[in-house]
């Protein structure tokens, strides 16, 4: 599966924590990740990732285009609720390209663990069906 991982900056280390803790499922799959968000979590735990340009660069708008060609099945999207951002129509119209797509995304760790959790079952594996590469 094709992961995408976002942090806004006041999340990037709950993002880092949990990609050390679910490293070993995240290694079994390929990454993506805004520019930041991925250099912190490669640095911290090794794993392979494509690094798009910031969040505030366009990254997200990145991840976003890939989104609208099923070039992704799983986003985690650590959003901070409490700070509004400048790109903040961005984060929405990242979110509503989720919808629109029917693409698995978590914005906060509880659901992201339950995605990864999904993901180790195979639950998720219906993707492929869906929208085969
Ligand atoms: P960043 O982008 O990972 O490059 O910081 C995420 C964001 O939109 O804040």
């Amino acid at each position: 599966m094709n992961i995408a991982l976002i942090a806004h900056d006041s999340k990037k280390e709950l993002m880092v924590q949990f990609c050390i803790a679910y490293c070993g499922t995240l290694s079994r799959h390929t990454l993506c990740a805004t520019g930041t968000t991925g250099k912190l979590v490669a640095d911290a735990t090794g794993l392979e990732i494509q690094k798009f340009l910031s969040g505030a660069q366009g990254g997200d708008q990145q991840i976003a285009a890939r989104i609208s060609y099923n070039e992704i099945d799983l986003l985690l999207f650590f959003r901070d609720p409490l700070n509004p951002k400048p790109n903040e129509p961005d984060d929405a119209n990242l979110l509503r390209l989720c919808d629109v797509h029917n693409i698995p995304v978590a914005t906060n760790m509880a659901t992201a663990e339950c995605l990864i959790h999904s993901l180790d079952r195979g639950d998720l594996d219906w993707r492929d069906i869906v929208n085969p590469k």
